[in-house]
């Protein structure tokens, strides 16, 4: 029998876009998605169920979905007892703190028998018992920021990215309480097979990440200048050098990590590059 794995995803909403991404990005083409709760996978043994992001822990933990992708947020809320596998890096937000812009937060003891609107109640509920806090809990599922304008909060816990919603009801963020992005979950009990299953994914996904996280780099170097710029990006093993049909200078081909992609640019400029061209990189496996 062919095993097939069953990932469970958002069915619509902000993590939608990038999970169906992700998985494009390895290969795995998502068929009949639209107005269905089952959808088959090309490209992947897999089947996929379309949820409410809700609903992903109680079916990873219940095993009738085997993996899932979903906020960091919400499996902490939900508390199920599931593995977080690995982090994917889109849908980044954090849960935060927000009072109206007036008032004169001077830390967490503010909050002390304070009203806090919130739709992350337990995610609350843990952050005040390690601080010792007393607070009233409203919980409420949507609008949570026009809760304090309307009388019914002192302060929110609640999701925030840009912080647009925050100023336009007049709040401000005072307190980051956790950071989160999408996450890849799985059932704690994956038979053998499964389990192998899960860790091709895993192997694309990371090839992904790393092919987003770097820059191939192409430029021409003098002669002359050459040790010291191939020691700026020494790539995945070295870099390959290749001779230009002028003399004293060749083209070096490498790769270079996004984060310091700008003071690398600005150094190899420095030690005499010229022509410099960045390429994104499709996928990367070292
Ligand atoms: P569902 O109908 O599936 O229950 P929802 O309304 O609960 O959807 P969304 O608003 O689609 O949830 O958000 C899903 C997840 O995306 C959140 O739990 C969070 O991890 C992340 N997220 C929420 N808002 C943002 C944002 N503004 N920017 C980036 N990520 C976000
Ligand atoms: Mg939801």
């Amino acid at each position: 029998m062919n095993t097939k794995i069953t990932l469970a995803i958002q069915k619509s909403g902000r993590l939608n876009e990038g999970t169906i991404d992700l998985l494009y990005r390895c290969g795995i083409k998502i068929l009949n998605g639209n107005n269905h709760l089952k959808a088959v996978a090309e490209g992947f043994p897999m089947e996929v169920l379309l949820l409410r992001d809700d609903d992903i822990p109680q079916y990873v933990a219940d095993g009738v979905a085997d993996i899932g992708i979903l906020g960091y947020n919400e499996v902490i809320e939900k508390g199920k007892d599931i593995s977080i596998v690995r982090k994917l890096g889109f849908s980044r937000c954090r849960l935060s703190i927000a009072v109206p812009r007036d008032v004169n937060y001077t830390g967490k003891e503010w909050l002390s028998g304070k009203r806090i609107a919130t739709s992350y109640p337990e995610i609350l509920k843990s952050f005040l018992a390690e601080n010792s806090l007393q607070a009233e809990i409203h919980s409420i599922s949507g609008s949570v920021e026009i809760t304090p304008g309307i009388g019914m909060a002192d302060a929110i816990f609640e999701i925030v990215s840009s912080g647009g919603t925050l100023l336009s009801n007049n709040l401000k963020e005072v307190d980051v309480i956790i950071n989160s992005e999408a996450v890849l979950v799985a059932n704690k009990n994956l038979c053998e097979s499964k389990v192998d299953l899960l860790k091709k994914l895993e192997f694309r996904i990371e090839a992904v990440r790393k092919a987003q996280r770097n820059k191939y780099i192409l430029l021409n170097a003098p002669k002359n200048k050459l040790n010291e710029i191939i020691n700026l990006i020494p790539g995945m093993k070295s870099p390959t050098i290749l001779p230009l049909a002028i003399d004293g200078w060749c083209s070096v081909h490498s790769v270079v990590n996004e984060e310091d992609f700008w003071e690398v640019i600005g150094k190899l400029k420095e030690a005499g590059a010229e022509g410099i061209l960045v390429v994104p990189i499709e996928k990367m496996v070292i």
